[in-house]
């Protein structure tokens, strides 16, 4: 788990796309971490009777391996969508019925849904005989024309923003929760270091088979539960803006608040959702997170529109910066040609700075100065190292 790499990898995967009332942009970074074992879910429409202007999408942070995460990824909704459509009969032998499940029928379908494949997962032979010990948080949101479904399990998060607040968050599984430590205390562990027997930083996950073999108790009374906390809430199409799935990648760098601030202001600078997540994960590297990092933006009707204003005065942002730059460059102290932290350093401090964006600061703009670095730095080495030794602005 603790291996890093020497600098990070910051190509980014992308998909956007758009219906049901509803775009979506999305954005996944490696980052400093040797492996990449993030991974995602986008579904516009899903493929049952009457629920084809449903929408689903996940975000899931796999540890020690990517198997757990990668197999959820593909094969949750599936999980979750007959355990819903099962039940509807009120007996699993009944036929699929061709209405979409009430609200109680998806909710004790996404339950069962993440115990089923919890249970299925298991029966691979490598997850089962402990050659693959790997795990996966998973928070995703279900939704219909009238509901969202949050749904979370682990310390991943998603966030509704309505009304320009958060109105919504889900809550993190923390083994030092309450009713976390008593679950885990009941099964014979114990939290040490934050941490389920000292080890494991998430107290809820799908896979870790390693920590649910206790003997006499349930699936869901296990050191690790793969039980998920279900939040539905009626959509308030007015007021509803945009939701936003991420992992603790970037929750670790980012408040809730700082996060929604800073997607507002960029969706009034950009349309373009890919690019606005891009934005984020390229924000939450320069802020210092060192894990992998996954944004899904779900932008609804009421979502934030570009608006001329924002685009000249970020435009007016980014050429002050520039110039600045070019500025110190241009004229270097007894120091010796500045350093790109040192370029940093100086534009913290710069009273004459216009705003920057809400929750992103400076580093959101580290992209925009470090260009302009590069390019006028004569001492550039080719694969650009040195400027790459410090990420914490
Ligand atoms: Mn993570």
């Amino acid at each position: 788990m603790g291996a890093f790499l020497d600098k990070p990898r910051t190509e980014k995967h992308n998909l956007h796309d758009e219906g049901n009332g509803l775009r979506y942009g999305l954005s996944s970074m490696q980052g400093w971490r040797v492996e990449m074992e993030d991974a995602h879910t986008a579904v516009l429409g899903l493929p049952a009777p009457g629920m084809t202007d449903w929408s689903f999408f996940a975000v899931y942070d796999g540890h020690a391996g990517s198997k757990v995460a990668n197999y959820c990824s593909k094969h949750l909704l599936e999980h979750i969508m007959s355990a819903s459509l099962g039940t509807q009969g009120g007996s699993t032998d009944d036929p699929p019925a061709l209405a979409p499940p009430t609200v109680e029928n998806i909710k004790t379908g996404i339950r069962t849904g993440f115990l089923k494949i919890d249970e299925h997962m298991r029966s691979f032979s490598d997850l089962r005989n402990g050659m693959d010990r790997s795990g996966s948080t998973a928070v995703g949101i279900l939704m219909s024309p009238e509901h969202f479904f949050f749904v979370n399990c682990g310390d991943s998060r998603g966030v509704l923003y309505r009304n320009s607040n958060v109105c919504f968050s889900t809550l993190d599984h923390k083994p030092c929760n309450p009713r976390e430590r008593e679950r885990i205390q009941n099964a014979g562990g114990s939290v040490m270091i934050q941490r389920v027997n000292g080890s494991l930083a998430v107290s809820r996950a799908l896979g870790d088979y390693d920590y649910k073999c206790v003997d006499g108790k349930g699936p869901t009374e296990q050191l690790v539960s793969p039980e998920p906390e279900v939040y539905e809430m009626v959509r308030a199409p007015e007021q509803d803006q945009f939701i936003v799935l991420a992992c603790d990648g970037i929750w670790d760098v980012m408040t809730n608040e700082e996060l929604c601030e800073f997607v507002k202001s960029r969706l009034e600078v950009s349309d373009d959702l890919e690019r606005v997540c891009n934005e984020v994960v390229d924000t939450c590297l320069h802020k210092g997170s060192r894990d992998n990092m996954s944004v899904v933006l779900v932008c609804l009707p009421n979502a934030p529109k570009v608006s001329e204003e924002a685009v000249r005065k970020d435009a007016e942002l980014n050429k002050y910066m520039e110039s600045r730059v070019e500025e110190m460059l241009s004229r270097p102290g007894e120091e010796g040609f500045p350093d790109l932290v040192a370029v940093m350093r100086s534009l913290s401090t710069d009273i004459g700075m216009p705003p920057l964006p809400p929750g992103g600061g400076l580093a959101s703009k580290r992209s925009v100065i470090e260009a302009v670095y590069n390019r006028l730095n004569p001492y550039r080495e080719e694969d650009g190292n040195g400027a790459e030794l410090e990420y914490h602005w």
